[in-house]
């Protein structure tokens, strides 16, 4: 038997004739097969960005921001074409430094990502193992559920009776296996938020090596003085981290870029998987422009706040039958109360006028359509193709 010996370099040999008998056996095989804890996940689905008609729709399912970017953020986007040959700065650095500057905390206690997705992402590979219990509150991100089925865990679902995060609900669900415990505040899709003394309680109670995960992606729209986004817990014990995100006030959803406030520990625990460019130069310097523009950031956030209030007091005067759950983000839910009218019809009576919401289905409270908030035309627009469908 003629053996072809091909040499590799310091690898050693390559048998030909094996290499044939293995591609043979593969064919008659079956394809590769992924984890078996892929099986239950299914991909995301976006919210909807057009309805087919030819319209340009008004879109109002995504949470994006209708303000748009800082200025600021839009001209560093554009002077970042000049160097798109160079690799980003891995290290990160002027983000990590406006963002210290802006939040006053220490800069090497934050991580930038691909989107906050992806720092919960690291998060839970960097600490959960197959068969670990991770701690979900009711009404927290979605992708969150999906990496931590991906890793193999345990998913563990505190309720919201109040639809707000529930302190005695969250300890309740931990358990000896519990690792992790991811909510969001303000959550989504209702938009409230732990209060300052609540968070504090919750964190009291909970093990040291249990991780608390903040989702602070709507943090930056909130007003109210009860209202702590973790951050000084961060600094004060080894188990809270805050993940923030550029894509909702700072309007840069397109860019995907997000943050994470850590301890030392967790800190050097996702350095050591996140890959050295996952925030891209481009995204890195809008940013930097983005957090450094408070006026632009002030302005948004009181902006965000009026709109709310207005649509609150529009709801009431103009829409018998609509509940208007109070928010503290820049999305609101609308709860169909009048025994005939309900959140499928207003949606697809909102579609017929171009109008985009997002329906909230399983993931939210029965009844309910969420709706982002818009310019004061796009609000307006939603308030009346609303009482239009009501009079219906
Ligand atoms: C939009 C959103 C995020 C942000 O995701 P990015 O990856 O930063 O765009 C995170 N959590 C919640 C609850 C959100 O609604």
């Amino acid at each position: 038997m003629a053996a072809y010996h091909y040499v590799l370099g310091e690898f050693g040999a390559l048998n030909l004739e094996n290499v044939v008998v293995l591609i043979r056996a593969a064919d008659s095989v079956a394809a590769p097969q992924p984890r078996s804890e892929l099986a239950v996940l299914s991909p995301f689905q976006q919210g909807k960005g057009a309805l087919g008609t030819g319209m340009v729709p008004i879109k109002l399912s995504a949470n994006e921001s209708h303000f748009g970017p800082s200025p600021h953020a839009i001209a560093a986007y554009h002077a970042a074409a000049a160097n798109l040959f160079r690799y980003p700065d891995g290290t990160q650095t002027a983000l990590r430094e406006a963002i210290a500057s802006t939040f006053a905390i220490d800069a090497d206690h934050i991580v930038c990502g691909n989107g906050s997705d992806e720092l919960l992402q690291l998060l839970v590979r960097a600490y959960v193992r197959a068969g670990d219990e991770v701690v979900f509150s009711r009404y927290s991100f979605a992708m969150a559920m999906v990496h931590a089925t991906a890793a193999g865990a345990q998913l563990v679902i505190a309720e919201e009776p109040q639809w707000r995060p529930d302190t005695d609900q969250l300890l309740a669900a931990v358990t000896p296996q519990t690792r992790l415990m991811f909510l969001a505040s303000p959550n989504n899709p209702v938009g409230q938020y732990l209060s300052r003394s609540e968070l504090l309680r919750l964190h009291a109670g909970l093990r040291p090596d249990v991780l608390l995960v903040l989702d602070g992606a709507y943090a930056d729209y909130v007003t109210a003085e009860d209202f702590d986004a973790g951050h000084r817990l961060v600094t004060e014990a080894d188990n809270v981290v805050v993940t923030r995100t550029f894509s909702k006030l700072y309007g840069l959803a397109g860019l995907r870029i997000g943050w994470a406030h850590a301890p030392a520990g967790v800190i050097d625990a996702v350095q050591r998987i996140r890959t050295p460019f996952n925030a891209s130069g481009p995204a890195m310097a809008a940013a930097t422009a983005a957090v450094l523009d408070h006026t632009h950031t002030q302005f948004v956030r009181a902006s965000n706040a009026r709109a709310l209030q207005r649509l609150q007091d529009g709801v009431a005067t103009r829409l018998a039958g609509v509940a208007f759950v109070p928010s503290a983000a820049n999305f609101y839910l609308l709860r169909f109360i009048d025994g005939t009218h309900t959140a499928h019809g207003a949606a697809a009576a909102l579609e017929g006028a171009g109008i985009i919401p997002r329906p909230v289905g399983a993931s939210g409270p029965e009844g309910c359509l969420r709706i982002t908030v818009g310019l004061e035309h796009e609000n307006e627009a939603v308030l009346r193709v609303l009482a239009g469908y009501l009079a219906r």
